[in-house]
């Protein structure tokens, strides 16, 4: 039996979650499948950036993101070998935007309020345990293969979307390349509930600690410290994940690396790459799915969600509007696509850059950059503006 729904969500990750709950807000019928049982507490994103706060205000769900968060109003740069500290205070853009602070807020629990929300929604339908196995479109729909752990269902919808991940099923079905590079090294996460805060004056809940050896980011949650730092290219992953390397990591912040002990401890390969098409007809690509980039700014799954509120708007015009699909989905792309490259891989590729600070005695050119933002407000409005994402969406409303 093939089952009938308006549009298909793959993967109940953020962007797919966001996407599939405000469709069915909208009042069209989703359904979205997602392999795993539930989403799984991953210790990807945690910070949301002033405009993503603003669309879950206007979902409707940002009241239960701040309870389950922490605000991070002041992020620091930090040099490493000369204690040199920098904080930039979001409440100097406190007139471009209400929230003038980063959440810090893991992303699997934004991912579990909206399956939450969505299972109990007149328009929408979450299915856990169901991958997504292959599809065919026609001028008319999609029909979807997915697999159970009983059987092989099969829906016909107007639109499937990928929101399954740097992996997607979807982009390889469509044949999409994925241009860009992986980087060398990989990034280690460690997390802890050892009060880091407690051995440096006035430490921010979003630092960046640029060094010649290891560069490496405090990010806190709310019951968690979480520390990125990449691995030297010689480094095995078992070496990486054993406790020698958490001992060594820890012994360059706090007095006993060896007594801390670790919540979680996850290694990444980091990328970064774009979709040469966000679509295909009635194919459309969100997300980590459409675009990968390293984490250093926090864009990737911001910018998913970006990608997942143009779209559902898009979508909105068409199936309730009767808006032309092929002008808007094509605009779409052009929209999602310049931003992901424009901003979003060029930023990304500059912060990484600027935490690998040159060895050496004299001040690194991040912190001449850094000293002369914090003497000039308009420079420092400038800079928060666009590592906040504001600017990258006034970009995109202008994308004709
Ligand atoms: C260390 C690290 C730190 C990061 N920090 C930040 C940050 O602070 N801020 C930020 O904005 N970004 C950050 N990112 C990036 C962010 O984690 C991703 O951009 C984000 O998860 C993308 O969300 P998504 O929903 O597109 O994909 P995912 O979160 O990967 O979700 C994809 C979903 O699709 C499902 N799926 C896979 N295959 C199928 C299939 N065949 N059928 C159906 N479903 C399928 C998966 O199970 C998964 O649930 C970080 C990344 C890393 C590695």
């Amino acid at each position: 039996m093939i089952e009938r729904t308006r549009v298909v969500v793959a993967g109940a990750g953020p962007v797919g979650g966001v996407l599939a709950y405000r469709l069915a807000e909208m009042g069209i019928d989703v359904v979205l499948i997602e392999p795993t049982h539930y989403p799984a507490e991953d210790m990807r994103a945690s910070t949301f950036h002033p405009p993503t706060l603003s669309m879950m205000q206007e979902l409707g769900v940002l009241d239960e993101l701040l309870a389950d968060g922490l605000k991070a109003p002041v992020y620091q740069y930090r040099n490493r070998r000369s204690g040199h500290v920098i904080s930039l205070d979001l409440g100097d853009i406190a007139d471009l935007t209400p929230y003038p602070f980063r959440l810090q807020c893991e992303q699997y629990k934004l991912a579990r309020i909206l399956t939450a929300r969505l299972a109990n929604h007149k328009h929408g339908r979450v299915l856990f345990q169901h991958r997504l196995l292959s599809y065919e479109q026609d001028a008319d729909g999609v029909t979807v293969h997915v697999e159970t752990p009983l059987a092989i269902d099969h829906f016909r919808c107007d639109y499937l979307i990928g929101a399954d991940g740097a992996s997607s099923t979807v982009r390889k079905w469509l044949d999409i390349e994925f241009d860009g590079f992986t980087y060398p090294e990989r990034f280690l996460t460690l997390s802890t509930a050892y009060p880091i805060h407690e051995h440096y004056e006035g430490l921010a809940n979003v630092s960046y600690m640029s060094d010649a050896q290891e560069w490496c980011v405090l990010l806190r949650v709310p019951k968690l410290w979480r520390v990125l730092v990449p691995s030297q290219l010689d480094e095995s992953e078992t070496d990486l994940l054993s406790d020698a390397k958490k001992t060594a990591v820890f012994a360059g912040l706090v007095p006993d690396g060896e007594a801390i002990e670790t919540y979680h401890r996850t290694l990444y390969r980091v990328h970064q790459r774009v979709a040469r098409n966000f679509r295909r007809g009635r194919v459309v690509l969100v997300g980590d799915a459409a675009h990968l980039n390293n984490p250093l700014g926090g864009f990737g799954m911001n910018s998913g969600i970006h990608d997942a509120w143009n779209l559902s708007t898009k979508l909105g015009e068409i199936m309730l509007g009767g808006g032309d699909a092929e002008a808007l989905l094509d605009h779409y792309e052009r929209q999602r696509r310049t931003i992901a490259n424009e901003f979003v891989q060029a930023q990304t590729i500059k912060n990484k850059q600027a935490m690998e600070a040159p060895a050496g005695d004299g001040p690194s050119p991040q912190e001449l950059k850094m000293d002369e933002l914090a003497a000039d407000l308009d420079m420092r409005r400038h800079y928060m503006a666009q590592q906040a994402m504001l600017h990258s969406l006034e970009r995109e409303a202008e994308i004709a």
